[in-house]
């Protein structure tokens, strides 16, 4: 009993420090990681967004976090690929990919068929779609009620092809910010009515107490894909490794312990 009592220790202390080398491990800096310092790939740069809450966000100890990162970092493990993570913010992030100077970009970027033009996009691997938000205590309650009003968008954005799409047919002008943390605040000091921003997006910063209702349909759905340039050789072998570890993480199970971390159903 006692040698049981002893050997059953031993085991949780291995288990606990098996537990800290990898949270140590994992608590590196925020703009660079890689999952195998040993192997001799190259490392690859991956451009993200800024502020995307539950996608990518810093965290209240500066970490930057969030679905896709994890996801990344998940997948990177699994195939054993090192990259450097750029959080541009999701216009630059897109223009830095094709301009060939980031290898692949993950920032719940829809698949589009605009987009397929210039880029090859990995399995989709998280729905979504643009909805209209406006503030908590709004009277207005669909876009009937956006005519002669501002609206915010985020430059480069399906959110922002949406609202132009439309924007004629409603009477409302366009107002355009890099990010969508600017948008919302845009939206909360009433110089815009509304924004139109991805559910899950809009969905997130509302349970996390932003001031914002949803009104209307969701629009455009579409699925997120990691993107990188269409053509580019280091870019087409990155594409089949995300899409490998992307099977293998979510037949593992890694990928819904990854999503419920962020998103409690
Ligand atoms: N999903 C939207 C798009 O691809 C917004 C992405 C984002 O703002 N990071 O346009």
């Amino acid at each position: 009993m006692k040698k049981l009592l002893k050997y059953g220790l031993l085991l949780i202390l291995s288990a606990m420090l098996v537990i800290t080398l990898a949270a140590c491990s994992s608590g590196g800096s925020d703009e660079s990681a890689s999952s195998d310092s040993s192997s001799e790939g190259p490392t690859y740069k991956i451009a993200t967004d800024t502020t995307f809450a539950p996608f990518e966000f810093e965290n209240d100890e500066g970490k930057r976090v969030g679905i896709d990162i994890d996801l990344l970092d998940a997948i990177a493990k699994n195939q054993n690929f090192k990259y450097e993570l750029q959080p541009l913010g999701f216009d630059a992030a897109v223009q830095a990919l094709e301009a060939n100077q980031v290898d692949g970009v993950i920032a719940g970027m829809s698949i589009t068929d605009e987009r397929k033009q210039k880029f090859d996009f990995s399995e989709p691997y998280f729905d979504s779609g643009v909805v209209c938000a406006v503030a908590e205590n709004s009277d207005i309650t669909d876009y009937e009620g956006l005519r002669g009003k501002n609206v915010a968008v985020k430059t480069g954005t399906e959110g922002s092809t949406y609202a132009d799409s439309i924007k004629d047919t409603y009477g409302f002008t366009v107002t355009t910010f890099q990010d969508s943390a600017n948008m919302y605040e845009d939206v909360k000091a009433g110089n815009s009515v509304a924004c139109f921003e991805d559910y899950p997006v809009i969905g997130y910063a509302i349970n996390q107490g932003q001031p914002l209702k949803m009104i209307g349909d969701v629009q455009q759905g579409s699925s997120y894909g990691f993107a990188v340039s269409k053509g580019n050789e280091t870019g087409a072998k990155l594409l089949e490794m995300f899409n490998a570890g992307l099977t293998e993480v979510r037949d593992s199970g890694e990928y819904d312990e990854i999503v419920n971390t962020y998103i409690t159903k």
